[in-house]
Formats: structure tokens, C-alpha cells, sequence
């Protein structure tokens, strides 16, 4: 049986998935460890994680090819900026490294939201969306897109593609840790969200629906935030399919609600109705393991016709 394995390491904890090589690409097994930081750490947690996966395959199980996510900027194979995993400075050469410590096996570094980008492609294959092209928005801790055109994941010519978060939405905003004020990132993601209210997101819609002025304020600007992020991704690449996913929007319907009556409020005009905005979207559902899946379809894109290639 050849097996891909898919790793999504995230700032607190690295999920492995072992999944069949070739379509329908069934799940064999998956663990959850936490993560280590720095650059040692990193290496020796992704080689831990493969220790584990293939102790839990069939005997007659070969791995056929490894992929990577990782929370920051991926360029050449190497990790530069993962500031939430101790990386902020000297390039990792992650890929190699755990090709090295595993006897040659393929491997494939991808920035995290790409990375999840084909699981969510997997995803709506599986649901039925024969799509060659979408935008995975991921609001999380922070914001930011995967592409994936025409077939093929956009990696970008600095592996930048994608990275919304530090547009500027309000120029007189407070200051963003970027260095830049009033960065999207500032109003629509968990963490700014929690910049500004201590609560649930959904004890803030509440607060909101009860008329807290300020619950209200932190509510519009997250939904209008995140819908003008949609709409960025509609009108610069022209999706079929912006897959919307991350903790704060599965935290409650009430947000997914608001998100979808801001971009039909753009629909009354003939632009507007054009462009459609609204019907483009889907949600991933919460607990689907797109990053893990999707890191291992990193591996698979060269040998499948018609499928995606990196
Ligand atoms: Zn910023």
C-alpha cells in the first residue's frame, strides 16, 4: 500500500495524517503531538511525528512522499518568517532536513494555508464542486488565502501569494505588530477580535444583538473585515469558489449569517450582481483536517492528470 503522509504543524500542536497515495486519498491513521519551537525543535518533531505514523501502518505500508505546512513564509523549501514556531531570521531548509532523516523519502515544505488549500480542494471534489480554482480564507489567529488557479497552487514569486492579512484597512487604526497601522488583521481574525473583547465570538454577537455599542462596533468590523477580504479574492482572481474556514467562523452561525447579508447588501448594484460574491462562498466544516490532508497532497500533484501541480 503507498502512503503520503501530511504534516500540519501549527504553533501549539502538529497533526499527522497518513493517507492512501492515489484518489479517494482514505485516511489509514492520524496522531496529534505538541509542537516543539526553534529550528531543532521543528525538525525533531516533524521526524518524531513520521516515527508515529508509520508505526501505526500496515507491515507492508511504503511511504511514498512527506509534506509540510508550517505558519509562515515558505520560499525554495526553505522556512524564513514562522515567528509562532521560534523561526524568525535564518532560513530553515525544513524539507531537506526531514528528507535527510527519514532515508530520501520525497518531501515538500508549503506554507500552511496553501497547504490546506488542496485539502479544501479534496473536500469539494468529495462534495460534489468539480472547481479547478478557489481561495481558501483561513481567519484564525490571523487572515490569510491559499490560491489555487486554473489547477495549480499559487506559491507566489517571494511564496507571498495570498498574504491579506497586512493590507492596510484603516490607515488611522492602532498599530499592527507589523509595523503598519490599522492592518485587516486588526479587526478581522481571532486575535483581533480578542484585541477588543474578552469574550466568545459568540457572546459578542450576543452582546452585540443586546445593543453593547461596543460589541457592535468589534461585530461590524469583523464581519465587514472579513467580507471585504472575500470580495478581494472574488475581484482580483475571479474564483469559482472562496472556501471559508478558521475558528472564528465556525465559532457561530450568527457570524457566517452576517458575513453573507454584507455581500449580498453589494449585490444591488450591476457590478454587484455580476460579480455574484455571495453564491462563491462555502464553509469548510469546523474539525476538517484540511492543513494535514492538504500537506499531504503536496506529494501527489505531478503523478495525477488533471489534478494540481505545485
Ligand atoms: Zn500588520
Amino acid at each position: 500500500m503507498k502512503i503520503r503522509l501530511g504534516l500540519d504543524i501549527g504553533g501549539t500542536t502538529v497533526h499527522g495524517i497518513a493517507v492512501t497515495a492515489h484518489e479517494p486519498h482514505d485516511i489509514v491513521t492520524e496522531a496529534t503531538h505538541p509542537t516543539r519551537k526553534g529550528a531543532d525543535g521543528v525538525v525533531a518533531v516533524a521526524l518524531d511525528m513520521v516515527t508515529a505514523l508509520r508505526s501505526a501502518l500496515p507491515a507492508d505500508a511504503e511511504i511514498v512522499s512527506i509534506g509540510l505546512g508550517v505558519p509562515g513564509i515558505v520560499h525554495g523549501g526553505a522556512v524564513t518568517h514562522a515567528v509562532n514556531l521560534g523561526l524568525d531570521g535564518n532560513p530553515l531548509e525544513l524539507a531537506a532536513a526531514v528528507s535527510a532523516g527519514t532515508g530520501g523519502t520525497p518531501t515538500t515544505v508549503e506554507n500552511d494555508v496553501k497547504a490546506a488549500t488542496l485539502g479544501g480542494l479534496q473536500w469539494l471534489r468529495e462534495h460534489g464542486s468539480d472547481v479547478d480554482d478557489l481561495a481558501l480564507l483561513n481567519v484564525g489567529t490571523g487572515i490569510a488565502a491559499g490560491l489555487l488557479l486554473d489547477g495549480r497552487l499559487r506559491h507566489g514569486s517571494r511564496g507571498m501569494a495570498g498574504e491579506i492579512g497586512h493590507l492596510v484597512h484603516d490607515p488611522t487604526g492602532p498599530l499592527c505588530p507589523c509595523g503598519r497601522r490599522g492592518c485587516l488583521e486588526l479587526y478581522a481574525s481571532g486575535s483581533g477580535v480578542r484585541r477588543q473583547w474578552a469574550g466568545t465570538a459568540a457572546e459578542l454577537f450576543d452582546a452585540a444583538d443586546a445593543g453593547d455599542l461596543d460589541a457592535v462596533r468589534i461585530r461590524d468590523e469583523l464581519t465587514s473585515g472579513i467580507a471585504q477580504a472575500i470580495s478581494l479574492l472574488a475581484y482580483s482572481v475571479d474564483v469559482t469558489c472562496v472556501l471559508v474556514t478558521g475558528g472564528v467562523v465556525s465559532a457561530t452561525p450568527a457570524l457566517r449569517d452576517a458575513i453573507l447579508h454584507k455581500l449580498r447588501s453589494d449585490e444591488n448594484t450591476s457590478l454587484g450582481r455580476l460579480a455574484g460574491i455571495a453564491e462563491r462562498v462555502r464553509w469548510l466544516p469546523a474539525g476538517h483536517p484540511a492543513g494535514a490532508l492538504g500537506a499531504a497532497l503536496l506529494g501527489a500533484g505531478d503523478e495525477e492528470a488533471g489534478s494540481w501541480r505545485s
